[in-house]
């Protein structure tokens, strides 16, 4: 991807995101920026809790009453090339209703908690694709039979009547694809698509998932911690760490150079086949610091085995570039900033 050229679709511009609570303040995002250029698939790859989720809610204007964003831009490049500014929309106004499952869709985490129990198949889908298209009961029942028979639901006439209750993990996934692409959207964020899913299920999900961005042209964006997914799914990659982008890269730039000692350790987490015999895996020291309270400096500082000391502890290292489409937020990789002091 070409750092902000104009081919991007969806542009996050320093995004912050908070939720209030009576605790206090949740610190969800931090300053993300991003960018996902047509037609082509980014993902956000991090542990739990490290803000991708909100990240993505934000952008569908879904945050919780709670959360609020705070600071930063949304846009979303219209078919007809009109910039719109989502953070600028209403959350339950028109405009964002009409883009929200209409031009950008969602695949949520678990379908099962997704998908309501009380409702068929039938029902959810032929509701998304009323909602955005003039069409009657028949023609929506009919494109829903369609749409199911596409991700490759089986007697899909039949099956369109039945609850979420009587489809396997695998088919509630597909049904809610289905449901994505109702209304033929331009860019599909799919949050933790295949996490709930065993291996050979998720397998057949992604190559679905492959299959329907050619077909329908999508800009895709995946949310995930699962590094495999990501190597076989998209094309650059932003891996986010307590709220914040810390490091940036095509999918080479990540996997076979990675600068930020966290994406090293990310890659190191990840199981080997062919590993030693007793071998243990690689762990992230320690575990994702309370948003309440993020650490000064560099967010990563509590469990980077490359501290540098104060300067990494009192210093917030801002993004560098390493490579032509390359950036990582480090002090291995750049010199302390005036702007980039805490
Ligand atoms: Fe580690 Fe310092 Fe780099 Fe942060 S800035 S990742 S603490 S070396």
């Amino acid at each position: 991807m070409v750092d902000s050229s104009d081919n991007w679709i969806l542009r996050v511009s320093n995004l912050e995101a908070k939720f209030l609570v009576d605790e206090g303040a949740v610190h969800a995002v931090n300053g993300v920026s991003l960018e996902v250029p047509a037609g082509e698939s980014i993902g956000i790859v991090g542990e739990s809790g490290c803000g991708k989720t909100a990240t993505a809610y934000s952008i569908l204007q879904l945050l919780p009453s709670t959360g609020k964003i705070t600071n930063g831009k949304i846009e979303y490049r219209a078919k007809d090339g009109t910039v719109l500014d989502l953070t600028a929309m209403k959350t339950e106004g028109r405009q964002i209703r009409s883009i929200r499952g209409g031009d950008i869709s969602m695949i949520f985490q678990e379908p099962m908690t997704s998908l309501s129990p009380v409702h068929t198949v039938c029902n959810q889908i032929c509701e998304a694709i009323r909602l955005h298209q003039p069409l009657t009961e028949k023609q929506a029942r009919n494109r829903a039979i369609e749409l199911l028979a596409m991700v490759a639901i089986p007697d899909a006439k039949r099956r369109v009547d039945e609850y979420p209750f009587q489809f396997s993990g695998g088919m509630r996934q597909r049904a809610m694809i289905a449901m994505a692409l109702a209304c033929n959207p331009r860019v599909l964020i799919a949050d933790e698509p295949t996490t709930a899913l065993d291996v050979t299920t998720q397998a057949q999900v992604l190559k679905l998932m492959n299959r329907i961005q050619d077909e329908f042209d999508l800009s895709l964006m995946l949310i995930t911690h699962d590094l495999g997914v990501i190597a076989q799914m998209v094309s650059f990659v932003y891996v986010m760490y307590l709220g914040k982008i810390v490091e940036s890269g095509t999918v080479y730039d990540i996997f076979d150079n990675p600068k930020h000692p966290y994406t090293r350790d990310l890659i190191k987490s990840v199981p080997k086949l062919r590993g030693l015999r007793g071998e243990r895996v690689a762990a992230i020291k320690g575990s994702v610091p309370s948003a309440y309270r993020l650490p000064t400096g560099c967010s990563f500082h509590t469990r980077c085995r490359d501290y540098l000391g104060d300067v990494c502890r009192l210093n917030t290292p801002i993004p560098e570039k390493v490579g032509e489409h390359h950036s990582v937020s480090c002090f291995l990789h750049s010199p302390v900033k005036e702007t980039g002091n805490a």
